[in-house]
């Protein structure tokens, strides 16, 4: 049975709390709706540049107190918001779905996020903070330190299609490294993340150390920009280029994760029972999250000789997927995540049948639903002059290619201006990664859409082309967060000609023991 019934857990006094820590000095504030009801939940505060300001002072008076902590201190903060992130995961679960309007399965998957981020970095933090000893450049003579220092105070700017893997999971890497850290969720998407900043704090964090600012991204931007010595930005390729320039103004680094159009090449020797798994992973890698995951697949390459078997068995089971509002799992999809989001989708569909392009299965908004349902759509005959064929629709939206070398799968896979997953289908895993190797993408997925990349912690995860610069996951998602110094120490004053050398003489022993120092370290 589906509800459509708020949760119990999302009371008027929780919105109350979670939303007080926001500052709005102006009064201005901006109305955060049910997206299943459109219904007003709660008054969210809208930050001023000076608001901005103050947070990060506060964070920055705290980070100086943190960044003293020892590592293993800082990490026991971590193991215990481990535990209590999942004790809480079905309250952050209910948040998630009220303020995104995404199905059950898909908000309780994003509670796990965090805690696997965490996981993954309590094991690898204290190898990557600690101090690395190298030779230097006189063997027994010198020595240099590679230490790590913390930025300062980083700011995250989240998007709202994961609003608490994207507020919380970026942060806790800077936090682990000995950064405080300033976020600004999206005004609509702001409740699961202050709740997860609550458990944090529960588990120990240092009060000030991770603060939340809020407000449309034109007007929160400059000022957090402007105040941050590291900004990590997740949102679209438009945005990112903004941030991206700012950045670049002000000296800074930052990391940018940013929007894709994301093929799957299917090979010709699926058995019947890979096809099945194939439906199955497909399906997921378009619609899952109501197929606005960055990483969703939005155009698929079959091969001409099973095209009409592969498309028939994907539309089936796109077709009869269930759609609803519920805080149940019923719902195998769930709701868009708003009204103006719906109109592009919406918009891009208008564009491609406009253009020539046959729907073959959805393709209309669902206001019977809710405000903001669309349906599960698959197109075929979708070419480049459509905007379903060229950029990002970040919708329940698919196109069906046909190709007929693998060479051809590949050069239309790479046919984009994005580069930020792809997925490789084939019953021989060797030859999939033959064509992954081929694909011009940050992620390659073989035999799985989009999951099996993202949930590998351990190896860096970004985008190439307009998909991103940098990358989270890793080691490089934690140290990105950190500054390198090279601390050198020369025992005696040994590099250069000795008082009264002949300098013919001292050339001459510098390029002999060059050539020796080589064959040193060659063994
Ligand atoms: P968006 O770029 O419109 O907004 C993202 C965030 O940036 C929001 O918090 C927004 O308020 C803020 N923002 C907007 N304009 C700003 C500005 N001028 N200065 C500073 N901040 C600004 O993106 P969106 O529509 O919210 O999110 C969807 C996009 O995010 C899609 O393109 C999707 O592919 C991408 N995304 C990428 C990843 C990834 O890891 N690569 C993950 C999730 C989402």
């Amino acid at each position: 049975m589906s509800t459509t019934t708020r949760p119990a857990t999302v009371t008027d006094e929780l919105l109350e709390r979670l939303v007080a820590r926001v500052p709005g000095s102006s009064g201005a504030t901006w109305k955060l709706t049910e997206v299943y009801t459109g219904e007003v939940l709660v008054e969210l505060p809208q930050s001023t540049p000076e608001d901005i300001e103050r947070a990060f002072h506060e964070a920055r008076a705290a980070q100086r107190l943190w960044a003293q902590w020892p590592v293993r201190k800082r990490l026991e903060v971590f193991e215990r918001a481990h535990t209590l992130l999942i004790d809480n995961a079905l309250t952050t679960a209910d948040l998630i779905q009220v303020e995104s309007g995404k199905n059950r399965r898909m908000a309780i998957e994003e509670t796990c996020d965090p805690p696997m981020v965490i996981s993954h970095y309590l094991k690898r933090a204290p190898k990557l903070l600690a101090p690395k000893r190298r030779g230097g450049p006189v063997p027994f003579l010198s020595t240099s330190t590679e230490v790590h220092v913390p930025k300062g105070v980083v700011g995250i700017i989240a998007p709202w299609n994961f609003p608490f893997a994207t507020g919380l999971s970026d942060a806790i890497p800077a936090l682990m490294a000995g950064n405080a850290v300033v976020v600004k969720p999206d005004n609509k998407t702001a409740l699961s993340p202050l709740f997860g900043i609550s458990l944090l704090e529960e588990a120990g964090l240092p009060k000030g150390l991770f603060q939340v600012v809020c407000g449309e991204g034109p007007d929160v931007g400059p000022t957090l920009i402007d105040n941050a010595d590291y900004v990590m930005f997740t949102g679209s390729t438009a945005t990112g280029r903004v941030i991206g320039e700012r950045a670049g103004r002000n000296l800074i680094g930052c990391c940018l994760e940013l929007g894709g159009k994301n093929p799957m090449v299917v090979l010709d020797d699926l058995d019947d029972a890979a096809v099945e798994e194939w439906v199955e992973s497909a399906v997921f890698g378009v619609f899952g999250n109501t197929g606005q995951i960055c990483m969703h697949i939005e155009r698929i390459y079959l091969p001409e000789s099973r095209y009409d078997e592969l498309r028939d068995a994907f539309v089936r089971r796109a077709s009869g997927l269930r759609i609803g509002a519920s805080y149940d799992f019923g719902p195998e999809i769930g709701s868009l995540v708003s009204t103006d989001h719906r109109d592009r989708v919406a918009s891009h569909v208008e564009d491609a049948v406009t253009k020539g392009a046959t729907v073959l299965t959805g393709g209309r908004a669902r206001p019977d639903l809710g405000p903001a349902f669309f349906e599960p759509t698959v197109l075929e005959g979708v070419t480049k002059d459509m905007l379903a064929g060229k950029t990002e629709t970040f919708g329940p939206v698919v196109g069906l290619y046909r190709y007929r070398t693998v060479d051809e799968a590949i050069k239309l896979a790479n046919d984009t201006d994005y580069g930020l997953n792809a997925s490789v289908w084939s019953g021989d895993i060797a030859r999939a990664e033959e064509v992954a190797a081929r694909i011009e993408s940050g992620n390659v997925n073989v035999n799985d859409a989009l999951a099996t990349a993202y949930a590998s912690k351990g190896t860096p995860s970004g985008g190439v082309k307009s998909s991103g610069v940098g990358a989270r996951h890793g080691d490089q998602g934690l140290l990105k967060y950190t500054d390198v110094k090279n601390v050198a120490v020369l025992k005696r004053q040994v590099l250069g000609a000795r008082p009264g050398q002949n300098y013919d003489a001292y050339v001459k022993q510098m390029l002999s023991s060059l050539k020796l120092m080589r064959r040193l370290r060659v063994r």
